[in-house]
């Protein structure tokens, strides 16, 4: 039943503009009831974000589906998520061959996701922290998606990533955002790419918004 759905989400989010097969077939694999809560599991399939408790969200198929094709990658290539939340979004990218290296400031929802992660066999290196100062140690990356609205583009993620590599990043106020695709063209040049009008909840942390003046 739930392949049926997916393929039908698939076909949902082709119409919407989504070509990558890699990507389609990534939604097409990866079971979403997995990482929303049971009560909510007969909305898996819809295109729709989602509560995931703690005040956060698992993102709508299409918003995960654009993000990952505007990434570029291919198999093999390191990938840094800011914003493990649910731990959908990771799970698509390490479907799709991807070395996977997520980030989650909520403790709670860092330690639920792991255990998930665990339980699904998904090898994602995921760590508790601030993701708006990257994850150096495993740096740079080809590609580096943020999964949470930002106020501004963070260096650090700028600086953490290869030459070519894509930063995908949703930057604006704190209810809407556009999402800037910015690729590092050499040590010091980068291009910006701008596709207007997501929703995001909003990145926290040393260089995205302060918790304390989140309504
Ligand atoms: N990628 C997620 C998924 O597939 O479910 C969607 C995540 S939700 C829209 C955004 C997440 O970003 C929340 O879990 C939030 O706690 C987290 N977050 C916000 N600021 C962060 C930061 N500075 N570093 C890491 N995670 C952050």
């Amino acid at each position: 039943m739930s392949r049926f759905q997916r393929e039908q989400l698939v076909e949902e989010i082709k119409l919407k503009g989504i070509k990558d097969e890699n990507v389609l077939r990534a939604i097409a694999t990866v079971e979403r009831e997995k990482f929303i809560p049971k009560t909510m599991a007969h909305l898996a399939y819809k295109d729709t974000a989602l509560p995931i408790g703690y005040e956060q969200t698992i993102s709508q198929p299409y918003t995960v589906a654009f993000m990952t094709e505007k990434l570029n990658l291919k198999k093999e290539d390191k990938v840094l998520e800011v914003g493990t939340g649910s731990g959908y979004q990771a799970a698509i990218l390490y479907q799709m061959g991807m070395k996977v290296y997520s980030i989650e400031i909520n403790l709670e929802l860092h330690n639920k996701t792991k255990q998930l992660f665990d339980e699904l066999g998904i090898r994602v290196h995921a760590k508790y922290g601030d993701g708006t100062i990257g994850w150096a140690e495993f740096s740079p990356y080809n590609g580096i998606i943020v999964t949470a609205g930002s106020p501004s583009i963070p260096n650090k993620l700028m600086e953490q990533l290869t030459i070519g590599g894509k930063l995908v990043i949703p930057v604006g106020p704190r209810d809407y955002q556009d999402l800037f695709v910015i690729t590092r063209l050499s040590e010091d040049e980068y291009s910006k790419e701008t596709y207007p009008r997501f929703v995001f909840v909003p990145l926290i942390g040393k260089n995205g918004w302060e918790k304390n003046k989140i309504k």
